[in-house]
């Protein structure tokens, strides 16, 4: 199969501005060429892709930033900059899946679902969060109703977000295990990972440590600095260990030496690629029970789910987190969610999605 990938409207792959979407390309990518798929990438100017993807084409698209879903309004109009990077790497993308037998867009945008409308080439989408602007659910009901194989959810509780969405393609999401090496660290300090943005919650996780009078490790992109720093005052001195936004092959290696990762988001997380990450390196995970965590999680067998919001209740998982066998959390990642099986679910996909087509 020849598959043309647009991403991310925001940031550029390897910025950590795009969130979890730049991790899941890149390992949708490795998995799409080992099982011997052609793959052409368009992203934005500066984007690297892993070094194990070189087989992969990258074109440039340089232009303005959209604005991300998560910090507009339910109700906010669209809005397309001038010079728009999104609209460029739609018509660099088209123009080369002219050749192609698909487009797939990883991004959670109105403009390229409104035109899988208008286009004869079959442009899928792999929805990316879970129901965060009036004006996308519309767009997504009204494709849905003339292309419903065209779109693709990480999880079955993302999914239910779209209640018009009667039987949804169900991915999960994939992970190259070459790059996550296990370790068994079962005295190492409780960490976090993940955008520095209201809706992942880091204040929760900093009670639970704080509680045990242990420093939080924190890893990834402040996109809030205000936020961060209410957070940070809102705790004693020292509180926080922040350790920055490192590569995949550095976070692991740091990653993999917590006793336990906790994972706190306020919204209806679609996915969590950062828990999948901590289970591959051994560390089991406690997180609310919501959204894409509550699919991931086995309950006592790779972590804790918690009820949502509740810290108390997530303080009391982290006390018995010795419990769970670290080498069950990465057997789960193994069966579960490498880039193969992952990159195998996406192509099962994309073939009814041509198929219409023909
Ligand atoms: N991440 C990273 N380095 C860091 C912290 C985070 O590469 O220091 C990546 C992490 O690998 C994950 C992404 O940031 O892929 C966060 O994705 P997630 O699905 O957890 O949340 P999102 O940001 O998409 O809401």
């Amino acid at each position: 199969m020849r598959i043309v990938l647009i991403s991310t409207p925001i940031g550029f792959l390897g910025s950590g501005k795009g969130g979890g979407v730049e991790l899941t390309l890149n390992s949708l990518v490795s998995g799409l060429i080992s099982l011997g798929h052609s793959v052409e990438v368009v992203a934005p100017k500066n984007s690297k892709l892993h070094e194990s993807n070189v087989k992969a084409k990258l074109h440039f698209v340089e232009g303005e930033d959209q604005i991300s879903w998560q910090h507009q309004d339910f109700n906010s109009p669209v809005s397309i900059p001038d010079n728009s990077l999104l609209a460029g790497m739609l018509e660099k993308g088209l123009d080369i899946a002219k050749h192609a037998d698909v487009l797939l867009n990883l991004s959670y945008d109105w403009l390229p679902i409104w035109m899988t409308l208008n286009f004869e080439i079959p442009i899928a989408h792999i929805i990316s969060m879970g129901s965060e602007s009036s004006v996308i659910n519309n767009i997504i009901s009204k494709v849905y109703a003339i292309h419903p194989n065209n779109f693709a959810f990480h999880s079955k509780m993302q999914a239910n977000d779209y209640p018009f969405i009667k039987e949804p393609t169900i991915i999960g999401n994939g992970f190259n295990l070459d790059n996550y090496i296990f370790q068994d660290s079962v005295k190492g300090p409780l960490g976090w990972v993940g955008r520095v943005a209201p809706e992942k919650g880091l204040e929760d996780a900093v009670y639970v440590a704080n509680e045990l009078g242990e420093k939080l490790k924190v890893w990834g992109f402040i996109e809030d600095e205000e936020y961060a720093s209410k957070i940070e005052k809102s705790f004693p001195l020292g509180a926080i260990d922040w350790m920055g936004y490192l590569s995949t092959d550095e976070l692991q290696k740091e990653l993999g030496k917590c006793r336990g990762l906790l994972n706190t988001p306020k919204w209806n997380e679609a996915y969590g690629n950062v828990i999948v990450e901590a289970l591959a390196c051994g560390v089991p995970v406690i997180a609310y029970k919501r959204g894409g965590p509550s699919e991931i999680i086995q309950h006592g067998q790779t972590g804790y789910l918690a009820d949502p919001d509740d810290k108390k209740n997530m303080l009391f998982y982290v006390e018995i987190i010795e419990k769970i066998k670290r080498q069950k959390c990465r057997e789960w990642v193994e069966k579960n969610a490498s880039a193969d099986i992952f990159a195998n679910k996406v192509v099962n996909w994309l073939n009814k999605v041509i198929k219409e087509y023909k």
